[in-house]
Order: C-alpha cells, then sequence, then structure tokens
C-alpha cells in the first residue's frame, strides 16, 4: 500500500489512538490550558475549513510570530495539512529582518501572539501584502482599533465546522518554512516537506536518538519557531506522548514548575536554558520528582553542564542539529561501546554530539575535499546529506550542495565508533601562525574554571601571528579572579601556543536571537584588541 507521509496523518493518528492524552500549554495570559489530541484535531480541522474558506491554496505562506502552544500546534497541522506552508517567524529577530523574511516568504497571512502586538504595529507597516493579521487570542482580548485590520483567531476559525477530510497529496509537497537566523547576511529560507519531517520524526523517537514513548510528558522548551521545536510536535504526536508547552515563560523558575506540575520526562532546549535551570536548582535545592532527560543542542553541552544537570536528576542528551537539516543530525546516545568506560572518559564521549540517527550520512573532508578517517582526531569540514537535509535555500537557482553533501560550515572529527564531534564553526576557527586552534575547546576549558559563568574566545587581528585567541568572560557576580590567574588554569591543559593572548572581563555575552553566543558582535568589538594594544608579552610558543 502505498500511503504518502503526510503531517496531517500524525495528528490524526494521535486523535484516534491517543485522543485523551493531554496537551498542556502555559499560555501568553499567564493561564494554563488543557486539551485532549482528539479536541486538538478537531480544532486543527476548523482551522482548516476556515483557512479553505478564506482562499488559502496549497502552497501559499502562512507567518507565525508565536509562542509554543496549543494554537501554534493547531496552525502547524491546519495549514501543512491542507498543503499550505506553515512560516514560522522568530520574534528575537531585528523588525527590518523580520520583515525581510515575511516579504521574501510571500506570506499574506500573519497569525501571532498578543505579545507580539507593538512588533507587529512596526512590522506591519513594511509588509504591505500580507492581507490577513490573525490575533492568537479569543475576540475579547482583541483590539477594536489597530494600524492594520485584525481578527481574533477564535473569531477566524468560530463557526466552521470541526469536520474535514485531510487531502492526499504527494508526501514532498512543502509543510514548514524556517529561516536560518542571519548572523551572516540575509536570512535564508529552509522548506521542509511532509516527508521529510515525517521521516525525522520517526527516526528521533527511536531508541538511540531520543527514545520516545507514549510514556513520555514531553516538555519542548526550544521554541516552535527556532526549527521546529526540533520536530517536536511532531515525534510528540507520532509517539502518542503528552506534550507540555512553556508559552512565553522561558526563566528556570517558570520551567521547573511546569516541569514539575506536568511530571515532565522529557525537554529539549539551548545551554543557555539549561545552565539557568541547573543553577536554580543547585540554589534551592529543588528537585524533580520525576527523572528526566534534557536534550541539549544547538551550541555545545559541556562536561560542566552535563554533571550539573545529573547532579539535579537529569539526563543531558547531547545533540546536533542545523536549520538546513530539519534540524537533527547527531545523537550521544549511550552506547555499549561507551557504558563500561571510567566517568572521566565517558565524561569526555559525552561531550562530543554524537552519532549521526538512522537516516543522516555525515563525513569530513580535508582541504581538497579528501575524506578524512575516522579517527577521532583528524579534524575537517563536517559535510552531511540524509532524507531531511535540504539541496537548496527556499528561492535559490544554485544548489547548496557539493557532490550530493551539503557542508555544513562545522569543523569537526569523527572518532571510529562514529561519534562526531565539533571542534570548531569554520568561520570561528583561530588561525594562528599558520596552526588552527579551536575556539570551542578554549571556551570549554575557561568554563570548567568555578568563577566562570559564560565565555567567548574569538579571533583577533595580531601584528606577528595573523590571529591570536582573546577569552571574553562572564564571573561569577562575587569573583575576583584575575586574566592571569584564568590563563594560568589553562596551564597542562592545552598546549601553550593555544592559550589565550588576553582576557576580557565583561559582565554579560551577547547572544543570538536563537540563544547562542554572537561572535560577530564580538569579533566587530574585539577584532583589534592586540593591536590596540600592542599586547605582545607573551607569544605562541609552538
Ligand atoms: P545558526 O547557524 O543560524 O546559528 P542553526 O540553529 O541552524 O542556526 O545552527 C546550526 C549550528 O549550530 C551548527 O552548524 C553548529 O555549529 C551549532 N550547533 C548545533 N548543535 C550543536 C552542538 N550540540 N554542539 C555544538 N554546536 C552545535
Amino acid at each position: 500500500m502505498l500511503q504518502p507521509l503526510l503531517l496531517s496523518s500524525l495528528l490524526q493518528r494521535a486523535a484516534r489512538h491517543a485522543g485523551d492524552v493531554e496537551i498542556v500549554s502555559r499560555r501568553v495570559e499567564g493561564d494554563i490550558h488543557r486539551y485532549t489530541y482528539a479536541d486538538c484535531h478537531a480544532r486543527a480541522m476548523q482551522l482548516a475549513n476556515a483557512l479553505t474558506a478564506c482562499g488559502i491554496q496549497p502552497g501559499d505562506r502562512i507567518g507565525t510570530l508565536a509562542w509554543n502552544g496549543y494554537r501554534h500546534m493547531e496552525l502547524y497541522y491546519g495549514v501543512a495539512g491542507i498543503g499550505a506552508v506553515c512560516h514560522t517567524i522568530n520574534p528575537r529577530l531585528f523588525p527590518d529582518q523580520i520583515a525581510y523574511i515575511i516579504n521574501h516568504a510571500g506570506d499574506r497571512t500573519l497569525c501571532f501572539d498578543s505579545s507580539f502586538l507593538a512588533l507587529v504595529e512596526q512590522v506591519a507597516p513594511m509588509c504591505p501584502q500580507v492581507q490577513n493579521w490573525i490575533m492568537l487570542c479569543d475576540d475579547t482580548a482583541c483590539p477594536a482599533t489597530f494600524k492594520v485590520p485584525l481578527q481574533s483567531y477564535e473569531t477566524f476559525i468560530g463557526g466552521h465546522p470541526q469536520q474535514f477530510t485531510w487531502p492526499i497529496f504527494d508526501e514532498r509537497e512543502a509543510a514548514v518554512l524556517c529561516y536560518t537566523s542571519g548572523t551572516t547576511g540575509d536570512p535564508k529560507g529552509v522548506l521542509y516537506s511532509h516527508r521529510s519531517l515525517s521521516l525525522m520524526a520517526y527516526a528521533s523517537a527511536m531508541p538511540d536518538a531520543f527514545n520516545l514513548s507514549a510514556n513520555d510528558a514531553i516538555a519542548p522548551v526550544v521554541p516552535m519557531f527556532h526549527v521546529n521545536a526540533w520536530g517536536l510536535p511532531f515525534s510528540a504526536a507520532l509517539t502518542g506522548a503528552k506534550l507540555v508547552m512553556p508559552g512565553p515563560k522561558l526563566d528556570a523558575d517558570s520551567l521547573f514548575e511546569l516541569f514539575e506540575q506536568e511530571r515532565v520526562t522529557f525537554t529539549a532546549g539551548v545551554p543557555t536554558i539549561w545552565l539557568g535551570l541547573a543553577d536554580y536548582m543547585r540554589r534551592t535545592g529543588k528537585r524533580t520528582e520525576v527523572p528526566m532527560r534534557a536534550v541539549v543542542g544547538g551550541a555545545a553541552c559541556s562536561p560542566q553542564l552535563a554533571t550539573s544537570l545529573r547532579n539535579c536528576g537529569i539526563t543531558a542528551i547531547h545533540a546536533r542539529g542545523m536549520t538546513e537539516m530539519s534540524p537533527l543530525g547527531t545523537v550521544c546516545s549511550p552506547s555499549r561501546t561507551y557504558a563500561d568506560l571510567p566517568a572521566d572518559d565517558r565524561a569526555r564521549v559525552e561531550a562530543k554530539q554524537g552519532r549521526a540517527i538512522a537516516g543522516i550520512d555525515l563525513k569530513v573532508v580535508g582541504a581538497n575535499g579528501e575524506e578524512l578517517p575516522w579517527d577521532g582526531q583528524s579534524a575537517g569540514d563536517l559535510m552531511a546529506r540524509g532524507h531531511w537535509v535540504i539541496d537548496r535555500y527556499f528561492g535559490a537557482d544554485k544548489c547548496a550542495l557539493q557532490d550530493g553533501w551539503l557542508p555544513t560550515g562545522d569543523v569537526a572529527t569523527i572518532d571510529v565508533n562514529g561519534c562526531m564531534q565539533i571542534t570548531d564553526r569554520s568561520k570561528d576557527i583561530i588561525k594562528s601562525g599558520g596552526e588552527w586552534i579551536s575556539s570551542i575547546e578554549l571556551e570549554g576549558i575557561a568554563l570548567m574554571h568555578p568563577e566562570i559563568t559564560m565565555a567567548a574566545c574569538i579571533a583577533c587581528e595580531h601584528p606577528k601571528w595573523d590571529e591570536r585567541p582573546l577569552l571574553i568572560a562572564v564571573r561569577r557576580p562575587d569573583s575576583t579572579l584575575t586574566a592571569p590567574e584564568l590563563l594560568a588554569f589553562y596551564g597542562g591543559r592545552v598546549a601553550k601556543w593555544w592559550i589565550p593572548d588576553d582576557v576580557v572581563f565583561v559582565s554579560e555575552l551577547p547572544l543570538t536571537a536563537t540563544g547562542k553566543l554572537q561572535k560577530l558582535a564580538l569579533r566587530q568589538r574585539f577584532s583589534q584588541h592586540f593591536v590596540e594594544l600592542v599586547h605582545l608579552s607573551r607569544t605562541p610558543a609552538g
């Protein structure tokens, strides 16, 4: 039987086979909303009727500016289910970037949470082709007069039947559109098909990946506007797991309360979120009653973070992805190869980004494109291919691949067990006297220091060595740690010539819209540090 892989079938299955399982959402309004997969399916069908009635055609893009919540879930399935494209937009971007993305995608309908009303006010004049502005609320919360005509979501879907026959179409049709965060140049669109998202949902649920089941209560902290919350709204429906949506409240206190109240077993987010939660749990001594697994991705999970989480009863699962890979590529799941290792060695393995999940293939290549050995030492450009990897950006003429593989922009090693470790972003690597220094490794060592909470290492122009590492770090509030003390901490941990030439302490580090270190901003501010200081007291020894 040939049945196309369509997202509507995931929700349909959840409604039929896990119809009474809950989807719990903390709403922008502050309260907790509860309903079931059966309710979600009924309302997604109601939305599908409303969209069809207002003339939305297959292939049309519908923008969303929304937190994780049940209405966003209905949009995911209702929009994609009729063959239209759910275009999730990151509200943390600058308004003109958001307008660029809306215009580039050709969105004519935009659905947004009430907390983004002021943002919409700024963006709307720059997006004249948007005809429908829909606020995700009921009529009472919708302002009567506004810069552009508004309607509430509840009014939009209200009155339409909750029965709909999901159309059957080619599984290669587009379902979701997401833009990269554009830290270099304009944001680029990445279009996901029903087939690619369905296959990733299956693969990510497998035991050596996220190991999801109907017994789980999944709380995606990673936003639904950041690469589909790493596919969790799909894999949760697929497995019939309970879904817990944190809405806009991502502070440690609110997350802990929600996890505890809803007995969450599985969650996912960037390291910044988990650093905050681990710190909160350490300070308050609070523990969740239920053991939890937390996927740490988007940036490296340091051994210190994994240990801090473990001390709180949370198992860190290190994973690596990228927008262009839907996003999931590797998961560092426990394997029999590592199980018997001493704790220190195991921690070193757990700091790796892991093995390619089924459906993804990886390789590292040298300067001439030759494949490098899987020896855990040879670092080269990481290349990927697989069922949910792009071949070109949305609207681009040019294919993004090289010989059938996507260059990821990461520099990595792969060990004999197929376990991949990112050693740097190719644009962040520090080239000192013709040799490469890994900025990530230097940051990792700084974070091992008990008085350092955040660290970024960047290449600074240097009159003699072309580039030298500069460490920019945030100390604990009460710390009096000095730069020489921190640099001494590197002794014996890396080759002498890798040790940063200087440290600048700052009160906070800039983060991108997806919560990662914004190294571009740091480079702009500090790239002339050594030239300005003519700080040559310590030079590379090797
Ligand atoms: P952007 O590239 O705009 O930051 P993505 O979310 O697509 O947006 O980021 C992908 C990149 O994030 C990867 O290429 C990699 O450099 C980094 N990344 C993702 N997960 C990890 C991880 N577990 N460890 C280290 N880096 C990671």
